[in-house]
């Protein structure tokens, strides 16, 4: 397999929508980007690195940043996460109010804003910080430099009333042990972690191997691996998991940032990234990359 060709294949095979659709405005951090980029990476189980386009350019990773969150806690916690969290799909907007009032507090799932406020929060409990935490498996797994964009930070701290609005309402039903302030800030702070697809495909590599990194080391039980999969596979594409699944068929988190991160089990995580959005908040030309890419490699798990 050509991995190579076929990544550079793909950015020519895009080129035609890149630039065509706009970028996230509800965090004026992310209006200012120029959609006009696209990257993709793929990193193999054997620790092989391939890209092309602007894979080497960082980008705001967002909701990405939740399925690390979700494997740090589930490491810790094990299968007592699931007392604070549902693991369906929620049919809901990721920053809708509506079900967890109905649910009493307990969220749908832990890549929904609310799901995703619950595992910061217990991160936060278990290490004294969050987002350090994140951050430093990001820093280790991709032997790379990971911060937060202080400015994407700023900037959703100061338009995050729907997201307060929900850490608020997880509280009212006590399923905050931190601060509402406490929460939301380690919460913005990992989701303006900034990366370039190279990194975060090798980052990411033990969710395709069975929960080892290319180093040998376990970041997560291959058991906890499989379930982080099917999580992202059902939950990891907002209201459009179900198409996502139909078109690609693999495991993949998105972000507003306009970055996919997906997984194809025993093969290699790949990461997508082009800043303009489609109507579910999806990157569109990085869907349409890794349909190309389940079609060439033949690599999905249908
Ligand atoms: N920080 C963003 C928010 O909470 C993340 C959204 C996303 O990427 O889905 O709105």
């Amino acid at each position: 397999m050509d991995l190579q060709r076929i990544t550079d294949d793909i950015v020519a095979k895009v080129a035609p929508i890149v630039g065509q659709y706009p970028p996230a405005d509800y965090i004026p951090g992310l209006k200012a980007i120029d959609p006009s980029q696209f990257g993709i990476a793929v990193a193999t189980v054997n620790g092989e690195v391939y890209g092309a386009g602007n894979w080497t350019t960082p980008f705001s990773i967002q909701s990405i940043s939740k399925v690390f969150t979700l494997a740090l806690v589930l490491a810790a916690d094990g299968e007592d996460l699931w007392r604070r969290v549902f693991r369906e799909p929620s049919g809901n907007a990721f920053n809708s109010l509506l079900q967890l009032e109905h649910e009493a507090g307990i969220p749908r799932n832990p890549f929904i804003n609310a799901g995703a406020l619950v595992i910061t929060d217990r991160l936060h409990t278990l290490t004294g910080n969050a987002s350090s935490t994140v951050r430093d498996l990001l820093r280790a797994e991709s032997g790379s430099t990971v911060d937060p964009d202080p400015n994407i930070a700023a900037s959703e701290a100061a338009h995050g009333h729907r997201n307060a609005a929900l850490a608020h309402l997880l509280s009212s039903y006590g399923n905050l042990d931190n601060p509402v302030e406490t929460v939301l800030h380690e919460y913005i702070q990992h989701c303006a972690l900034t990366m370039n697809c190279r990194d975060l495909a090798v980052s990411a590599r033990f969710l395709a191997s069975n929960g080892r990194d290319a180093n040998g080391h376990m970041v997560l039980s291959a058991s906890h691996a499989k379930r982080v999969n099917a999580l992202m596979l059902t939950c990891g594409l907002y209201d459009a998991a179900g198409e996502f699944a139909y078109r690609v068929g693999l495991p993949a988190k998105s972000g507003v940032g306009g970055g996919i991160l997906a997984i194809v089990p025993g093969k290699c995580a790949i990461s997508v990234w082009s800043p303009g959005l489609g109507k579910s908040g999806n990157s569109v030309a990085g869907v349409a990359a890794l349909d190309e890419f389940t079609n060439r490699t033949g690599w999905s798990i249908f």
